[in-house]
């Protein structure tokens, strides 16, 4: 999926940087069209109506909640401190794909200010 309209589409990243299933969307700047998938996967999503789809088998894609756990690293200490964890909503086809599992990977944090 590269173009639509005749036009080359420009992905940008939307997914938290420590995700274990990052996706990327674009716009059609012609018709106006949604397209989103998982990087360096061959499942495009595209938007028809306000309710996503796969493009290949026209399910309605469906989201899960992968939650992160927090690991704040408070450099003083020794050990660290779990903080709260970071949710996020990952997209899949029911058909096409493996539903992502709801339990991310830990995201580490160094703590570095002590601001709230
Ligand atoms: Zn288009
Ligand atoms: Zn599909």
């Amino acid at each position: 999926m590269k173009e639509c309209c005749g036009k080359v589409l420009k992905w940008e990243t939307q997914s938290l940087k420590e995700s274990d299933y990052p996706f990327e969307d674009t716009k059609c700047a012609e018709c106006g069209t949604g397209y989103a998938r998982k990087i360096g996967s061959k499942i495009v999503y595209v938007k028809k109506d306000g309710v996503w789809i796969c493009l290949s088998c026209s399910s309605k894609i469906e989201l899960v909640v992968v939650s992160h756990p927090i690991l704040i690293d408070r450099g003083y200490r020794s050990s660290a401190e779990t903080g709260k964890n970071a949710n996020e909503q990952v997209p899949f086809c029911p058909k096409c794909e493996m539903a992502p599992s709801p339990e991310g990977k830990v995201i580490h944090r160094i703590r570095t200010n002590f601001k709230k």
